[in-house]
């Protein structure tokens, strides 16, 4: 045991091994990994060794990518063979809406050069002649898929890591950790075996670290109390069972034919593969209960919970519909273990909320898969200060401080029983909701919302009569709800709309610091006092860590605002960089003031009219004109009773303004802004039109076109960079060069479907970038959408295709701005 390590690893199953090796192949020469009991011996050992390739998500293929080409080289690297049988995956489907998924999904896998092949039921009943194939519309088929022994690929790791200098103590539990200001102290205590328990003894030490990661799966409810923090990754019961030996399949195999791949019928909820002669079937069933809300019991060590067979009935006999030489086999074997899970389905990766040096790999259930590419970027955000990838999608602080256990035991629930249902792109998941209610919720709701959920926020997506079912209006295509959207667009180009934009993150930034600190900490000019600049806070590698409007509200002090699904994340980055810059720039005060601000976006020709009849002032019918309130300022006005901090700025690249107003006022506001707006037609407007109108302004999104994997450079912005200042992140950037750039495409698509921003770009027959954004122009009467292009081929008038629905749809580069190009309109006078 050391006393004192660069990087102290913490957890033994497969996604510690996996960091602890990729650390030290980083060339972190000094790394410990304490496990409180055997390696492996959390829900390591109990899985099934699947790696399966298909996610929706960009960041997590990319990671699942890494892991099944890692895997292969462990054997070369180690001696161990970690049973690594690539065998295939097989995903079928029974709907035609299933197959739409596949070819959503494959442009997903396109654009992370994953291979997959489509198969026929003719095709597959002819390579698999067990399988039933005659109610499937098609599969597809990933070959370089398989599955994996869990705990031998674990020993290769940890052989690795140990090859590579990493220290392994094994029955050593972590109680306890204190930052000291420049490094972790670690209070460890020796494991002890005790009436087949495994408890604390007397013996304890204490350990110094530079960097703490931690990887205690199931035990992640008890690091986070030991850390202060918040984690919403809390177990849910999973299952599978292995059958005795199947007659047909052994007489199958011995003839020659070929192992079947893991089979997935997604629309029965299910994987099966090969196992001795016999099946695995893994459900994902309804009504799996959470485990462990408040930690692990000593007791239960690599332990499982009794088998429930009626729970997975339904799947159990889909099984038997779908390979029915399996009705005649009998159970061999069950597992039924606790398999960790967030709200999202998706794990908690890099660093931990308001803490230093501190760095989360938690909430796994997809774990054995992820392991090798989790060590891999964890790694190079840990050594390099960055990683490849935009790990944003994954960090821990995607959930605020608002979340809680019923929400975590609730959302997990839900995200596990999802794990195969349709992913639609315009789903909207019911569980712990509503939450966050912004006050007008009740008055939006009685109006026609039908809500989305942003950080736990309930936010209108669009509007519809009574009645209107938005589960049954969820489509791969054009869903029942883009009529709707289509309505709302139009009105914001040709009336006026209002949007609920509460959801909004606003800091409130002051000090005699202040400045200084915004003008290194952000890339462009700050703003003359009344006036606001949009800008962006840089990485350490030069790209895009945050969007900010920031609005100067005096010579010392700002009010800055980013988007609504990053509060937590955007704070933490703020505070931290205040915490370390205070000695140098002076005293900045800084509050994240997000829930005491609603915000309401009004904006379309008519928006002036309609404000006019509110404002109070002594002269009102000058008071919004271009000469008091100009384009790109902030006024503090009142309308009727309401004071405001009105900006004039609108996200849907029309005449409007955002309507900051202090959160106990929010209905009193809305009341007075539909009476005006009603002799204008003033209509309620989502977060799906505004999505599609801030497309043809050629506005990027944060999340999609702006994030930690390109720089603003190559998000095509130099008007927000100032070159001619210093600021945190500039020589990477410059750098960094431009390595594909960001553009505009208007797309001739399929007359039933738009793109949904995850779609391929093809010059000819060679992928030449992707869809970050995708959506529908009202103001061009066609598909449209926002990717990343070879910077040789982004300007305006370039032909190329874009793939949708397995086919290539011709797909033009637009000028920046297709829609008002000369910001005319936003501009209107009086
Ligand atoms: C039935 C079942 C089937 C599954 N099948 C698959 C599959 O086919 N494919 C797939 O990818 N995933 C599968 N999974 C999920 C997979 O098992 C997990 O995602 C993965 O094992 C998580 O690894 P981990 O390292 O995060 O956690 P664990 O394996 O649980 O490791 C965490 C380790 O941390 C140690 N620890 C905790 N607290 C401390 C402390 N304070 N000090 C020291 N040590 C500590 C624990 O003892 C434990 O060994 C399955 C899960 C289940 C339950």
């Amino acid at each position: 045991m050391k006393s004192h390590v660069k990087a102290l690893v913490v957890g033994g199953g497969a996604i510690g091994t996996s960091i602890a090796y990729h650390l030290a192949r980083a060339g972190w020469d000094d790394v410990m990994l304490l496990e409180r009991d055997e390696l492996t011996s959390g829900s390591t050992w109990h899985a099934a060794g699947l790696l399966p390739l298909f996610n929706m998500s960009y960041a997590t293929t990319h990671i699942h990518k890494y892991s099944v080409e890692f895997y292969k080289s462990l054997e070369a690297e180690t001696g161990l063979n970690a049973g690594f049988s690539i065998v295939g995956n097989l995903r079928m489907a029974q709907t035609d809406a299933r197959m739409d998924e596949y070819m959503l999904y494959a442009s997903t896998a396109e654009t992370a050069e994953v291979p997959y092949e489509w198969m026929t039921p003719a095709q597959i009943k002819e390579r698999w002649p067990l399988v039933r194939t005659e109610d499937l519309k098609g599969a597809i088929y990933h070959p370089t898929d398989g599955y994996i022994n869990p705990a031998d690929v674990t020993m290769a790791m940890a052989k690795g890591a140990r090859q590579r200098g990493v220290l392994i103590e094994r029955k050593w539990q972590v109680d306890g950790y204190e930052w000291t200001g420049s490094d972790w102290r670690v209070t460890v205590t020796k494991m002890v075996e005790r009436g087949g328990n495994l408890v604390p003894s007397e013996e304890q030490q204490v350990i110094t670290a530079e960097h703490v990661v931690t990887a205690t799966g199931n035990h992640a409810q008890r690091t986070a109390r030991l850390l202060g923090i918040k984690m919403p990754a809390i177990p849910v019961e999973h299952q599978f069972i292995v059958t005795e030996p199947d007659p047909e399949l052994v007489a199958y195999r011995q003839n020659g034919g070929e192992e079947h791949p893991v089979l997935r019928d997604a629309d029965a909820k299910w994987y099966v593969r090969e196992e001795r002669g016999g099946w695995i079937l893994g459900p994902y069933e309804r009504n799996a209960p959470a485990r462990f809300a408040y930690g692990v019991p000593d007791s239960f060590r690599a332990d499982l919970f009794p088998l429930d067979l009626e729970r997975i009935e339904e799947e159990y006999m889909s099984m038997i519909h779908r390979i029915p030489s399996s009705e005649t086999v009998g159970l061999k074997d069950d597992f039924n273990g606790p398999i960790c899970y967030t709200p999202d389905g998706n794990p908690l990766i890099g660093p931990a909320p308001g803490l230093r040096n501190m760095w989360l790999a938690e909430g796994f259930s997809f774990g054995i898969t992820a392991a090798g590419g989790t060590g891999h970027y964890l790694a190079q955000l840990m050594v390099e200060g960055e990683a490849e990838i935009d790990m944003a999608s994954l960090d821990p602080k995607r959930y605020g401080s608002w979340m809680t256990t019923d929400y975590a035991v609730a959302k997990n629930e839900e995200a596990y029983e999802h794990v195969y249902i349709l992913h639609h792109p315009d789903e909207e998941r019911e569980a712990a909701r509503p939450l966050r209610t912004s006050p007008a919720y009740d008055r939006q709701k009685a109006a026609g919302a039908q809500f989305g959920q942003v950080n736990g926020w309930e936010r209108p997506n669009y509007y519809a009569p009574e009645g209107f079912d938005d589960h049954a209006a969820r489509s791969f295509r054009r869903g029942g709800w883009w009529q709707h959207a289509v309505d709302e667009a139009k009105a914001i180009r040709e009336g006026v709309g209002l949007i609920d934009a509460t959801a909004f993150t606003k800091h409130l930034l002051k000090g005699p610091g202040a400045t200084a600190f915004l003008d290194w900490f952000t890339c462009n000019k700050l703003p003359k006092v009344g006036r606001i600049n949009l800008t962006y806070a840089l990485t350490t590698a030069g790209t895009t860590r945050t969007e900010y409007t920031i609005v100067r509200l005096a010579e010392d002090e700002y009010y800055l605002v980013s988007a609504g699904a990053w509060t937590a994340y955007d704070s933490d980055f703020l505070m931290k960089a205040i915490e370390d810059k205070i000695p140098e720039f002076g005293w900045i005060s800084c509050h994240d003031v997000t829930t005491q601000w609603g915000v309401f976006a009004i904006a379309g020709p008519k928006s002036r009219d309609v404000l006019n009849s509110l404002i109070r002032d002594a002269d009102p019918a000058t008071a919004l004109s271009n000469k008091r309130f100009p384009w790109l300022s902030c006024r503090e006005i009142e309308l009727g009773m309401c004071p405001v901090r009105a900006i004039r700025v609108a996200y849907t690249g029309e005449l409007g303004w955002e309507l900051h107003h202090p959160i106990e006022m929010q209905n009193y506001l809305w009341d007075q802004l539909r009476t005006a707006g009603e002799p204008h037609g003033l209509k309620l407007v989502g977060a799906r039109a505004q999505n599609w109108l801030r497309q043809e302004k050629s506005y990027r999104a944060f999340g999609t076109e702006l994030g930690r994997d390109a720089t603003p450079l190559e998000a095509d912005l130099p008007r927000f960079v100032d070159l001619s200042k210093d600021f945190h992140g500039k020589q990477a950037m410059a750098d960094t060069g431009i390595r594909a750039k960001c553009v505009t495409l208007l797309i001739d698509g399929p007359a039933d479907a738009d793109p949904w921003g995850r779609e391929a770009l093809y010059d000819g027959d060679t992928k030449v970038g992707r869809l970050t954004s995708g959506g529908y122009s009202v103001a061009f009467g066609k598909s449209i959408g926002m990717g990343y292009v070879s910077p040789d081929l982004a300007t305006p008038g370039t032909k190329l295709k874009v793939r949708m629905f397995d086919q290539l749809w011709d797909a033009t580069i637009t000028e920046d701005s297709p829609y008002d190009p000369r910001n005319e309109t936003i501009r209107k006078d009086a």
